[in-house]
């Protein structure tokens, strides 16, 4: 899946509203209390276990019934927990945020924050009943999904701050992952965000090991406005036959490193790094940029003079 970056008013109009709760928190330093939004929000955060629904069925039981289709069948909520990838869901009426209480800290968080950008985004109330494609048709929920979560990663990133920390250097994971670890989110996340932010070329991979398994090996291929602009023939195939190409076969920790060179839309060539680390659950992370211009090797024909 490639990242898709939303239309630029759209993201200024989110923004607004992200810089309202910021704002309202006295403009906070890294990282960000979630608890603190909700209190502020007036949210109720609650979170579910699949071996105890008594949450969900208050939940639903107190939901006007009627006020939306899905109410009407509350049956339906609770199956779309159990059985679709629903791993949250905002209930607008009660101002409750559901997110399944077996995530990780780090998916309950930014799933939390993903809800809280449904809840500030008011075009959203129509929709929201939660994160399953049942009551959408599939280009709509797409696109609410991802308005959504641009809202979790400038909330979760507190806009600028991140902006700061990451333009005009040359990162590594593991500085990514510092970074990650001063705004208490996932590595996985700030690399994802590091990249969209960036202003140079750049790419991240995230997917299953390029050299094991018969997974999805870019299950998402993220890259910065400026790769995507300049270099569009290099998709997810090619990324994955990049990977396969120089990370080794361990399962975890450093994969490996290359140096590759890709060309842009009007052939010229440019050089890339790229490394990759395999996390502990399985997916590898890669991180590739931008380093210079490949020499033009020009046919010399006549000695040169010194
Ligand atoms: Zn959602």
């Amino acid at each position: 899946m490639r990242n898709t970056y939303l239309p630029e008013e759209t993201a200024k109009e989110i923004d607004v509203q992200v810089s309202k709760i910021l704002r309202g928190l006295g403009k906070p330093e890294p990282p960000l209390d979630l608890n603190a939004v909700f209190q502020l929000q007036k949210l109720d955060p609650q979170y579910y276990l699949t071996s105890d629904d008594g949450v969900v069925r208050e939940t639903v039981s107190r939901v006007k019934i009627g006020a939306k289709l899905i109410f009407e069948n509350p049956v339906r909520i609770w199956d779309a927990i159990r059985h679709a990838d629903l791993r949250a869901l905002y209930v607008p009426e009660q101002r409750r945020i559901l997110v399944d209480g077996n995530l990780h800290d780090m998916k309950k968080r930014w799933n939390s924050a993903h809800e809280i950008g449904h809840s500030i985004l008011e075009w959203h109330g129509d929709y929201t009943f939660g994160d399953d494609s049942i009551t959408l048709n599939q280009s709509c929920h797409e696109l609410i999904e991802s308005e959504a979560n641009f809202a979790a990663g400038r909330l979760l990133f507190l806009q600028d701050k991140f902006s700061e920390r990451v333009l005009g250097q040359t990162h590594t994971l593991k500085s990514l992952g510092e970074i990650g670890k001063d705004f208490a989110n996932s590595w996985t996340a700030t690399v994802y965000r590091a990249v969209e932010t960036l202003d140079v070329p750049s790419f991240a991979v995230i997917g299953c090991h390029p050299r094991r398994g018969k997974g999805d090996k870019a299950r998402y291929f993220v890259t910065s406005r400026s790769f995507a602009n300049n270099f569009p023939n290099f998709g997810e195939v090619e990324a994955a036959a990049l990977l396969a190409s120089y990370c080794s076969f361990s399962t975890k920790g450093p994969l490996g490193t290359k140096t590759f060179v890709i060309k842009d839309a009007r052939s010229d060539a440019h050089e890339f790094e790229i490394e990759s680390f395999a996390l502990p659950q399985g997916d590898v992370l890669s991180l590739a940029q931008y380093r210079k211009k490949s020499p033009t090797i020009i046919a010399v024909t006549s000695p040169i003079l010194r």
